[in-house]
């Protein structure tokens, strides 16, 4: 019995998430994630050649490749994530937190703690080949359930060696409510949870707040689920802000995040909480914008914090830089278990990386 792993693209840097594991002479495609930047193309689809594809989550650099892909091509994903596959895309359903086979390997699934019908992915070859897709420990909406124990562990680090706790980003971000501010967030994930609390501090502070009715609708989908797929305690505060009314000249806004420009929104500061473009990056630079994480990834210790979970004899960090000062630091961090090979071969549940001349899939 052996496995091959090969990280097409989300190796090194913060890119589109696409990982080919090859094992039982089938190759399924983990996430076809699509371009983080306006105008960037997509390469890692070219030549490709795989049985399935299964999609983690709804986000853009998971979900955006694709329409890359044969549209004949299985794909497997939960079914709040094929609301937002390509219209007529056909889809099968991936269990929410279960297990199924998918070209005749293995596959469980749980919560993955970071956005509305995302899972992790373990492959129950070679000891097991886990793949957390987006996740994070920290959430007050969406659980995080312990994944089985797995010999390869390839982790979201988008956060690099950070590890801040979600406390002090909330108590950074409070000291900014007392002006106009509107919040650009993607709809699905921290969204949620972060209109629950805006609209708790608005009420404390005598302010004022308004909530994309897309996000609300989200809330409203969370809340119809089982009530095992979200944090308990967590009903009372939803249904209290679905009964909130918006509103009308609010001083907050929580809004659905639409490739937003300072200049859209005039008479307000725009408070970013996540990845940050290049193109806002420059806004940030010019004092156009402000940002302050909220924490929806995995941050350093909750990392190996869950690759100690899972007995992980191998640690792959996803989706971060892995070139010096940050190549030692993971090192310090993971010992041993750190891989940061593009292309490994398992066999007998031993490693090894692949040969640079032998990388490209037969
Ligand atoms: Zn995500």
């Amino acid at each position: 019995m052996s496995a091959r792993i090969d990280i097409l693209s989300g190796l090194g840097d913060k890119g589109p998430a696409a990982i080919v594991v090859e094992a039982n002479v089938k190759r399924i495609l983990l996430d076809a994630g699509g371009a983080l930047h306006p105008g960037e193309a997509i390469t890692w689809a070219r030549g490709l050649d795989v049985d399935a594809v299964i999609i983690s989550h709804d986000h853009v650099d998971h979900i955006g490749g694709v329409s890359e892909l044969p549209p004949t091509l299985p794909l497997y994903c939960t079914p709040l994530v094929a609301q937002a596959l390509p219209k007529g895309r056909a889809w099968q359903p991936l269990p929410e937190r279960g297990t199924c086979r998918i070209a005749g390997i293995e596959v469980t699934t749980g919560q993955a703690g970071h956005s509305l019908g995302g899972v992790w992915i373990h492959l129950g070859v070679e000891g097991g080949i886990f793949y957390s897709g987006d996740a994070c420990f920290e959430s007050q909406l969406f659980p995080f359930d312990t994944p089985p124990p797995a010999n390869i562990a390839l982790l979201d680090a988008s956060y690099g060696t950070y590890d801040q706790p979600q406390q002090a980003c909330v108590d950074a971000i409070s000291e900014h409510l007392n002006r106009p501010l509107a919040f650009p967030v993607p709809e699905s994930g921290r969204a949620l949870e972060m209109a629950l609390w805006l609209a708790e501090e608005a009420d404390a502070r005598g302010l004022s707040l308004a909530i994309d009715p897309i996000i609300r609708a989200n809330l409203k989908t969370l809340l119809a689920l089982p009530a095992t797929l979200r944090r308990s305690h967590s009903d009372e505060r939803i249904e209290a802000l679905l009964a909130r009314p918006d509103a009308s000249q609010p001083s907050l806004k929580l809004i659905s995040d639409r490739d937003d420009t300072a200049a859209m929104w005039p008479g307000f500061h725009l408070l970013h909480t996540g990845y940050l473009t290049p193109s806002r990056c420059a806004e940030l630079s010019a004092g156009d914008i402000l940002w302050q994480r909220w924490n929806v990834h995995l941050r350093a210790s909750h990392l190996v914090e869950l690759a100690d979970q899972i007995n992980a004899e191998h640690v792959v960090p996803l989706f971060t830089h892995l070139s010096d000062p940050a190549l030692s630091a993971w090192r310090t961090l993971l010992g041993a278990r750190l891989a940061t090979e593009k292309a490994l071969f398992l066999n007998n549940h031993v490693l090894n990386a692949i040969p640079l001349n032998n990388r490209s899939l037969a």
